[in-house]
């Protein structure tokens, strides 16, 4: 995949419609914004096209409508706190390629800003209709994605308008690409990655595509044990995906062939079950990780871990973290994430971060801002990281 794609600074918006999807996916409780940290992420790219007199058509989806017109799920909100935001009104539209969003396009004066409801309302949407997509563009001159957390999904308004528009990056898709993709392609070395979290089938796959371009590969948090189970050590009742033991054992004869440094967890902390609530008190004790006993359950890499596992983090010069090394969700279970988001920001390294519980994790946790990049697409940092191609960025012209 190539990673030089243009962006908004690349091409002409003045005078020009330009459809920009962006990442509108807020949370809400009871009708209220309860985060706009997305809605703010997107402000550069959109003060960008607003100063560059530029008629702005924004586009979003929010939840999962389904094709289903459901008021709770109505962008209204959002127009509002972009309009508090920007300092300039946002007309929003009733529907979204309907009578009245093609009329208030049309009448958008250079530098306006206007929003379309929800993409999912329309069916099309996510099965990438190409009727659809046309309706789209045939509202606007140039498209624009910034939306990165769809960018792994092939919708009507992240490929399918390409076919339709030029296309080009906003900013935050630009940065995705640019840091990712020189990473992927053109690390600088020792390049190192850290795996863990929970969705061990989902990331396995992960490790092929990462063993064929880092230099040493780190596994923990609850992937950690379908791997020791490879190597013949019981794990208790931790996370294990039996139907992946093999291809563990695969991805370690691979990590030797290839001479891959690979790191497993060499102490863990257990306890008698998953805690309830998540944040619970819970007893726990550390045991070395080819002694886990039947009846426990490991919970976080054990202080030795997280000394190899920083050690590791510290003398690399890129490093690409994804999925927290224990249940990090209780106070008790942190410390092993902690050590490695702490490594990670102390380090002089190029450092990403992908997966939204990750990215969470170091914000809640203090380290965000010592972080080169933390992506903002959980499926889509992942796919990127399996080397797949991205219809979403791939739809985007190359330089
Ligand atoms: P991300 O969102 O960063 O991609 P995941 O969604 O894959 O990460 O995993 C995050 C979850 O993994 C967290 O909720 C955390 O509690 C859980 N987790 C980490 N280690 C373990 C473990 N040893 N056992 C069970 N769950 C774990
Ligand atoms: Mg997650």
């Amino acid at each position: 995949m190539n990673y030089n794609k243009k962006s908004i600074e690349d091409v002409s918006v003045a005078g020009k419609r330009v459809l920009c999807r962006c990442d509108f996916n807020v949370p809400t409780k009871a009708g209220v914004i309860t985060s706009d940290k997305r809605i703010v992420a997107a402000l550069p790219t959109i003060e960008y096209l607003i100063s560059h007199n530029a008629k702005v058509i924004l586009c979003s989806h929010m939840g999962k409508p389904k094709g289903e017109w459901k008021p709770e799920l109505s962008l209204k909100v959002v127009a509002k706190r972009l309009s508090e935001l920007l300092g300039k009104e946002v007309v929003m539209a009733d529907d979204v390629v309907g009578e009245d969003a093609k009329a208030k396009a049309a009448a958008l004066k250079d530098g306006d800003v206007m929003l379309l409801e929800n993409l999912r309302y329309m069916k099309g949407e996510t099965k990438n209709d190409p009727a659809f997509a046309k309706e789209l563009a045939s509202m606007a001159d140039l498209f624009v994605n910034d939306a990165f957390g769809t960018a792994h999904r092939a919708h009507a308004s992240t490929a399918g308008v390409a076919d339709y528009l030029p296309a080009v990056s906003g900013y935050l898709v630009q940065k995705e690409v640019s840091i990712m993709g020189k990473a992927l392609a053109d690390p600088d070395r020792p390049f190192v990655a850290i795996l863990g979290g929970a969705k061990v089938s989902d990331k396995l796959n992960v490790i092929n595509n990462l063993l064929e371009k880092v230099d040493t590969l780190i596994i923990g948090g609850g992937m950690a044990y379908t791997f020791l189970a490879a190597q013949g050590c019981g794990v208790g009742k931790s996370l294990l995906d039996e139907e992946k033991i093999d291809y563990c054992k695969d991805m370690m004869a691979k990590a030797q062939a290839k001479g891959v440094k690979l790191l497993l967890p060499i102490d863990t902390v257990v306890a008698d079950a998953f805690p309830d609530p998540i944040d619970g008190p819970v007893e726990v004790q550390t045991v070395p990780s080819d002694a886990i006993p039947e009846s426990k359950m490991g919970l976080d890499i054990g202080e030795k871990t997280r000394a190899l596992f920083a050690e590791a983090a510290k003398g690399a010069k890129t490093v690409v973290w994804n999925g927290p090394m224990g249940v990090f969700e209780n106070p008790t279970l942190a410390q092993g994430t902690i050590a490695v988001a702490q490594a990670l920001a102390e380090s002089d390294a190029v450092t990403i971060v992908g997966g939204g519980d990750s990215a969470a994790a170091c914000e809640q946790l203090g380290f965000a801002d010592k972080i080169t990049h933390i992506s903002t697409g959980g499926g889509a940092s992942l796919e990127f990281l399996e080397g797949l191609e991205l219809p979403g960025i791939a739809c985007l012209e190359d330089k």
